[in-house]
């Protein structure tokens, strides 16, 4: 599962033991497969090239289906996914929004409570967590740090599995963890910017204000947020440029 709320440093160790930890995250039986892909935008990065898993998905509880707005359809469009599931939790336990493998979003009531660009960047990251094979990416990880042949089991919550109980092994993946968010939040953002018309500042940044003016007057809360908006700042005109031209 990936969260857009916690990141970088000592927080996204956090966040990713508590993510490897907690069962792997929600995610366990029933639907599986790879998600269906359609031709991306010409600026998309391509995906990591490394063994898909096999990953399944358990609606959490009280989770039911989201019908997503025609701009959210479009950034998955833009990412090359056919296919993403929105699912809407009644809680708010894991942030205001997640991904979960193999292709579902899912949104809590306090995530529907944005201005609607803080919330299509938030809808954008988690896109790109699923477009760019992030759970994959984690599954190999912790496969090749945990030194078992390539062909050990096709099922990625087996493999995510693989870090419960292992601080270590969680603490030698911390640095991809923090790549993946970067990636999500600037990629993201783009998505945000052709798909509804948000600019960096209205969406990303916005978003992350009103985390800071929400942090309660602790200084090292304020930090995460203000590093991705720092990291975000290069791409501000690339944004402007992708709200001009037409939704597609
Ligand atoms: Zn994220």
């Amino acid at each position: 599962m990936f969260s857009l709320a916690l990141y970088p440093s000592n927080l996204a160790i956090r966040r990713g033991v508590a993510r490897l930890l907690s069962g792997v995250l929600i995610i366990c039986a029933a639907l599986s497969g790879r998600i269906a892909a359609s031709a991306p935008a010409d600026w998309f990065p391509d995906p990591p090239t490394l063994r898909h898993y096999v990953w399944s998905f358990q609606p959490c509880l009280g989770c039911v289906e989201y019908a997503a707005p025609p701009d959210w359809r479009r950034m998955a469009a833009l990412a090359g996914l056919q296919t993403v599931r929105f699912i809407h939790s009644p809680d708010d336990n894991f942030g205001p929004a997640y991904s979960a493998a193999p292709d579902v979003i899912v949104l809590t009531p306090s995530a529907l409570k944005l201005e609607a660009c803080q919330l299509a960047f938030v809808i954008g990251h988690e896109i790109v967590h699923i477009a760019q094979r992030h759970f994959d990416e984690d599954a190999n990880a912790l496969s090749v740090y945990s030194g078992k042949p390539g062909d050990w089991t096709v099922l990625g919550e087996d493999a995510m599995q693989l870090s419960e109980g292992n601080f270590g092994l969680a603490l030698r993946l911390s640095h991809l963890w923090q790549a993946q968010e970067q990636e999500a939040d600037w990629v993201g953002a783009l998505l945000a910017a052709q798909a509804s018309g948000c600019s960096i500042e209205s969406g990303a940044l916005a978003y992350f204000r009103q985390e800071i003016e929400a942090g309660g007057g602790v200084a090292a809360a304020h930090a995460p947020s203000m590093e991705r908006i720092r990291q975000l700042l290069p791409f501000t005109d690339s944004a402007k440029r992708l709200v001009e031209l037409e939704p597609r």
